[in-house]
C-alpha cells in the first residue's frame, strides 16, 4: 500500500477513578490507586477519519453504578460532544477500530453507524464465552449486555496482522486479551502504535533503562503478554497506551 501520513487525536472518554494499582502494574503490592482516562483515537489522513476504541457508557446510571470502580464522564466527554471539538460528525466515520472487546473499549460503536468494525477474530470468539474472570470485563455485570453485541453485524473478523488503509495497519498483541491487537499509524513525525491495553501507561512501558516492559495486572496469559511487549520493543514506533493522562494532555500526534 502507500504512503499517506496520518493525524492522530486523543480524545479523553471519562475516567475510571480509585482503581487498584495492582490491575494495572503487575504484582505491584502498594495498594495505591489510580484513575485512568478512556481514551478513543482519532485518525485523519486527506478525506479518511478512522477511530480506534469508543470507551464506555456515558447514558445509563445504572451500569455507571454498577462498575467497581469511581467512574465518571463529564458533560464535554461525552462521546458526540467529544467528537465535535475535534471536528468529527460520526456519520463521516467509516472504519472503527477495537484494540479488544472490554467494555471501557467498545461502548460507543453504535455511534459511528457507517463505520465497518475490525476485531480480531481470536477475540469476538473469547468475548462471547469469556472465563468466569473476565466476563465483567466484557459485560459490566451479569444483567447487561456486552456492548460488543450491539453492532455485530458490522463487525469484519480479521486473523493476524494486517495492512487495512494505506500508512495504517493491526498487529496482534494478544496477552490482555486473547485477540488484543495494536495499530500502527504512519505520521508525518514517525510511526506510533495503539497499543490497547497492552501498555496501560507510559510507566509501565518505560521503566529503569535495564528494565523490561511491565504487563498489566489484568491478563488471559502472561507469557502471551510479555511476548507482545517485546515484539512492540523491536518495533522502535512510539506506543500510545491506552489509559494514560499524558497521551489526552499531549493531544495531538503526527504533526
Ligand atoms: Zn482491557
Amino acid at each position: 500500500m502507500g504512503t499517506a501520513k496520518w493525524v492522530i487525536d486523543a480524545v479523553k472518554l471519562g475516567e475510571l477513578q480509585d482503581v487498584p494499582s495492582e490491575l494495572i502494574y503487575l504484582e505491584d503490592r502498594s495498594q495505591r490507586t489510580c484513575s485512568l482516562p478512556l481514551i478513543r483515537f482519532v485518525l485523519r489522513s486527506d478525506d479518511r477519519t478512522v477511530v480506534v476504541d469508543t470507551g464506555g457508557p456515558a447514558e445509563d446510571e445504572e451500569v455507571r453504578r454498577k462498575i467497581p470502580f469511581g467512574y465518571v464522564v463529564a458533560e464535554e466527554e461525552r462521546v458526540e460532544n467529544a467528537l465535535a471539538r475535534v471536528g468529527v460528525r460520526p456519520g463521516e466515520v467509516d472504519l472503527v477500530i477495537n484494540t479488544h472487546l472490554h467494555w471501557d473499549h467498545c461502548s460507543n460503536n453504535d455511534v459511528f453507524g457507517n463505520a465497518e468494525i475490525l476485531v480480531q477474530r481470536s477475540e469476538l470468539s473469547y468475548a462471547a464465552a469469556p472465563g468466569p474472570d473476565d466476563e465483567r470485563a466484557y459485560r459490566i455485570h451479569p444483567d447487561s449486555i456486552p456492548p460488543f453485541t450491539r453492532c455485530l453485524d458490522r463487525i469484519r473478523e480479521i486473523e493476524g496482522g494486517t495492512e487495512v488503509a494505506p500508512g495504517l495497519g493491526v498487529l496482534p498483541l494478544p496477552g490482555h486479551s486473547p485477540g488484543s491487537q495494536g495499530v500502527r499509524v504512519d505520521t508525518g513525525t514517525g510511526t506510533f502504535v495503539i497499543t490497547g491495553d497492552c501498555i496501560d501507561a507510559v510507566d509501565s512501558w518505560r521503566r529503569w533503562d535495564s528494565e523490561a516492559p511491565l504487563p498489566s495486572g489484568r491478563f488471559t496469559d502472561l507469557a502471551d503478554f510479555h511476548a507482545s511487549l517485546a515484539r512492540l520493543e523491536g518495533t522502535g514506533w512510539t506506543p500510545l497506551p491506552s489509559h494514560d493522562h499524558a497521551v489526552v494532555d499531549t493531544g495531538t500526534f503526527g504533526y
